[in-house]
């Protein structure tokens, strides 16, 4: 039922506006379109009236009130604005200019500070230093790398205390000192590291002055004379919008766009900071070829020449079969598309596939098993904002998705949820759970059906919702009875007390939400992993309501865009099989070619055809392969053996290093187009700065190739194609560059009208009913032994992103973490001689590498964990390639490893 909000009326500078009960004046007047100037407020922080600049003059009050602290009142007439409004505000600014350096001439926030707008304003000029503040000024400057604290500009608002307080929860900032000399600080004479400061820059975001500023803004360009653009992040799945600076093509900052609906304010240290690769020395600027082994330098044409040649020849000479496409989960939708039309409208082969094979592959096969689609169900606002309890496993949000993780702490903060934490590591959202799970790695089917036995025999299950919504439930019932709680207890390490205290939070609750990751997906059971979570979610009816669901958090910014425009070996886009009756006409009458109806080779399966000789050409588009595919070695065989591979990217990256032919891509900042985010939101990406060089963006590149191999159609840009997604896509029809706005709009929306959905499957599943699809637990590919005693985990952390190329060439990330630390638990550690910062060598069936040991009792015993991050010390030489049977994804969390102390100096580490 729709619900009503009661509103009343308000009388403002004589207009009549609406205002709701339990709002403030502020929050009315300013939604009624009505300037009210202010130093403090800020839409995500509580209001806290420190600024005073907010009056209002309420009939029938004889005092001004701060409009950002008083409730609204019905029948209320206000006035904004008159004489003695205007002299308090002149009162107010003159007192705070007392102390206030005048520097606005050389002043980098010009053009963009508060401050200066409001004194221009509302003081004359004569006036501006009627009062001096006579005492000595607290000249210090903090700085790290990212952004720096002028204890001399600051105007003590106290919105940047608020900030990592209300919005990231790190207590980084807090005011001290007496008097006039109280500022915000990370403790004088203490670093922001030392403070346990992330870098996020939330605090200097909502700086209104030039307190706090990022330190590229310094002498990098006043704001009075840079450009804005607003677009969306490169890094993660979150989809996070911000706001591009930039002067002379040049990017100096990047800002939060308040408006943005996935993230608000908040961004993360790479979103906010990792910006500077694009202007990286190493970014390549023109086509390579090469020649006598070696890349060379090239004109677009000699490389396009060459790339349809070659291609013509190994067609004419070894067909479709040879060819494999690697498209991207870093490019557009719009270049997603091309890719997968170039693979199969050109070279009539299905073999095209990305990332998500290595990272979500299970989450699509388990979700659509059960429900019908591979999706997040729910949006992340209505998560963090509906969700009575959060069960989250396999997640390290607050590193992998961090914005969505603070969002998560908030959550809890404000008393909204409650939180489980599964997890072999003790990740830092487990400090705010209210209960802390740690399973052993690749155990988490024995957890999630122990949690269902529990739901089962407790008689916690919605058995309105399993009678009419779903179909299944005597064989899931079947197959719980085969779990002993007592044996999965033992399976897991989780004692059998915690398990049924975790089931019975997350059952009793009125809306449970799951949110997960390549925690549960990057299994030999993956899989059913994760079809193990949607039966839970189905059994205590859990799904299609606000603050439920079963959400997977994706990887990378727009893996979830590369899937749904068919970058899959097995659907065209929408999701469209490949092998259904009316899936090959449709797209033979759309692109006029003739097309395939054979699925084509996973990631995994192309590299071992590639070895074997079977595949005899690539082209990969903005991916890695050569760092972050399981098993190195095999990979790199591979890719050795081709007889022409061409690598599209921003840098000569490992994949590229194997490459005939090397192409210069753009970066986001570059390019047009549309990212689709975890939540299924669609967002624009818009170009900040031209292409530098010869650069040409990915989209422009793939439209020639389809022109040169008969495609006659070349797009003018990429609306235009998106206008074509429009035609063959159902899901997207509706989705347009002119009607994402602002906003983006959620998958599906079927045509113009459609105002997309942010919830699925609210009155029936994708599929019809749900179907329960339980599984007995099964032991990991890989289990430890005498030779391999211990288990190597691996996953992300927060200042880098996948194979590092990007965020290693970003100064401050890189210093933040230059080299690998892999983390072994204390009790191992002294068992093998290795102290905290040792060289350690891990070995496994398939490699061997050097790191340096993070010794530490939050990891589970028995347990290595990695990133992938560091290609000096890379974790895939070792992982396991074993598949889910299902899905194809590969077993990268679970490894049987031995480690050994390692006190040589080795050649490894030295960078
Ligand atoms: Fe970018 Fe993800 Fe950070 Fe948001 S949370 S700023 S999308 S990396």
């Amino acid at each position: 039922m729709l619900e009503v909000k009661q509103s009343f009326e308000i009388e403002v500078d004589g207009q009549k506006i609406i205002a709701f009960p339990g709002e403030t004046y502020l929050e009315a007047i300013q939604r009624a379109g009505i300037y009210i100037p202010t130093l403090c407020y800020e839409k995500e922080l509580i209001p806290s009236g420190q600024c005073r600049l907010c009056l209002i003059e309420v009939e029938g009050s004889n005092k001004l009130l701060s409009s950002c602290t008083s409730p609204v009142q019905n029948n209320s007439v206000i006035q904004t604005k008159n004489k003695r409004i205007d002299k308090s505000r002149e009162i107010i600014l003159e007192l705070i200019l007392a102390s206030h350096p005048l520097n606005c001439m050389v002043c980098d926030r010009q053009g963009n500070c508060e401050l200066q707008k409001l004194a221009y304003e509302y003081v004359p000029a004569e006036r501006i230093k009627r009062y001096e503040d006579k005492t000595p000024k607290v000249e210090v400057i903090e700085q790290n790398d990212f952004f720096k604290l002028d204890y001399s500009m600051c105007i003590k608002c106290g919105k940047c205390v608020q900030a990592v307080e209300e919005i990231q929860h790190c207590g980084v900032l807090t005011m001290q000192g007496r008097g006039i000399d109280v500022f915000p600080t990370p403790g004088f004479g203490r670093t922001f590291e030392e403070a346990g400061c992330v870098a996020c820059g939330n605090c200097v975001a909502v700086c209104p002055v030039a307190a706090l500023v990022p330190n590229t803004l310094v002498k990098g360009g006043r704001e009075v004379d840079s450009k804005r653009t607003v677009t969306t992040c490169t890094y993660c799945g979150v989809g996070c919008q911000f706001e591009v600076v930039t002067k002379d093509n040049k990017i100096i900052y990047i800002d939060s766009y308040k408006d943005a609906p996935a993230n608000g304010l908040a961004l993360c240290v790479k979103g906010r900071y990792g910006w500077d690769y694009v202007h990286h020395e190493d970014r390549i600027d023109i086509p390579y070829i090469r020649k006598d082994g070696v890349l060379q330098p090239a004109t677009w044409d000699e490389a396009l020449d060459l790339i349809e040649s070659k291609f013509r020849s190994i067609q004419n000479d070894h067909g479709s079969d040879a060819f494999a496409f690697l498209s991207s989960a870093k490019c557009t939708n719009e270049e997603n598309y091309l890719m997968q039309k170039l693979a199969r409208g050109v070279f009539k082969t299905n073999n095209i596939d990305h990332c998500a094979r290595l990272c979500h592959a299970s989450t699509v096969t388990g979700l659509v098993q059960t429900f019908g689609s591979g999706a997040m169900t729910n949006s992340i606002a209505d998560l963090t904002n509906d969700a009575k309890v959060i069960f989250i496993i396999g997640s390290n949000t607050t590193e992998a998705h961090p914005v969505m993780g603070i969002k998560m702490k908030q959550a809890v903060a404000l008393g909204k949820t409650k939180i489980i934490v599964a997890d072999p590591r003790e990740i830092e959202i487990s400090e705010v759970a209210e209960i802390y799970l740690q399973q052993k790695p690749g155990t988490d089917l024995a957890l999630i059906n122990a949690m269902m036995k529990v739901i089962l025999d407790e008689n916690l299950v919605d058995e309105e919702f399993i009678r009419d919504r779903t179909e299944g439930f005597n064989e899931l019932k079947a197959v719980l009875a085969t779990q002993p709680l007592e044996l999965m207890s033992k399976i897991t390490g989780v004692p059998v007390e915690m398990i049924q205290k975790a089931a019975r939070l997350y059952a009793q609750a009125d809306t449970a939400a799951i949110v997960y990751a390549m925690g549960i997906t990057q299994h030999f059971t993956g899989t059913f992993n994760v079809a193990g979570l949607a039966n839970m979610a189905m059994m205590t009816g859990n799904v299609g309501r606000p603050g439920t669901g079963v959400n997977p958090l994706r990887g990378q910014n727009n893996v979830q865009g590369a899937c749904d425009l068919g970058a899959l070996p097995d659907v065209y886009p929408g999701y469209q099989k490949v092998d259904k009756p009316e899936t090959i006409p449709k797209f033979e009458k759309a692109w006029g070619v003739e097309l395939s109806s054979v699925p084509g080779r996973t990631l995994v399966d192309m590299m071992g055809a590639a070895k074997d000789g079977d595949i005899k050409t690539m082209y990969i588009m903005g991916e890695n392969p050569a760092l972050s595919d399981p098993n190195l070695q095999k990979v790199r065989k591979a890719l050795s053996n081709l007889d022409f591979l061409v690598v599209q990217d921003l840098f000569i990256t490992e994949t590229a290093k194997f490459a005939d032919v090397v192409l210069p891509a753009v970066s986001f900042a570059e390019k047009d187009g549309t990212f689709t985010n975890t939540e299924r939101r669609v967002q624009m990406v818009r170009k900040a700065i031209e292409p530098i060089g010869e650069r040409r963006a990915d989209w422009k590149i793939l439209n020639e190739l389809l022109v040169r191999f008969g495609f006659e159609k070349r797009y003018e840009n990429t609306s235009e194609i998106m206008d074509e997604i429009n035609e063959v896509t159902p899901i997207y029809g509706g989705i347009t560059h002119d009607r994402i706005g602002s906003v983006g709009l959620c998958w599906p929306c079927k045509d113009e009208n459609d105002p997309g959905t942010p919830i699925l499957h609210t009155t029936q599943f994708t599929r019809g009913r749900g179907k329960f699809t339980p599984s007995e637990y099964l032991d990991p590919a890989e289990m430890p032994d005498a030779e391999y005693p211990l288990i190597l985990t691996t996953g992300r952390n927060l200042y880098h992103f996948h194979t590092g190329e990007m965020t290693h060439r970003s100064t401050g990330l890189h210093a933040r973490r230059p080299f690998e630390t892999s983390e072994i638990n204390i009790k191992d550690a002294e068992r093998l001689g290795i102290k905290n910062g040792d060289k350690m060598r891990i070995t496994s069936r398939r490699g061997t590498l050097v790191t340096v040991a993070k010794v530490t009792s939050k990891i589970v015993e028995g347990v290595v964990f990695m990133t992938f991050h560091h290609k000096e010390a890379a974790a895939n030489l070792l992982t396991n390639d074993a598949l889910d049977p299902f899905a194809s994804i590969p077993e990268f969390k679970v490894a049987a490893v031995s480690v050994e102390s390692l006190k040589e100096e080795d050649p490894l580490l030295a960078d």
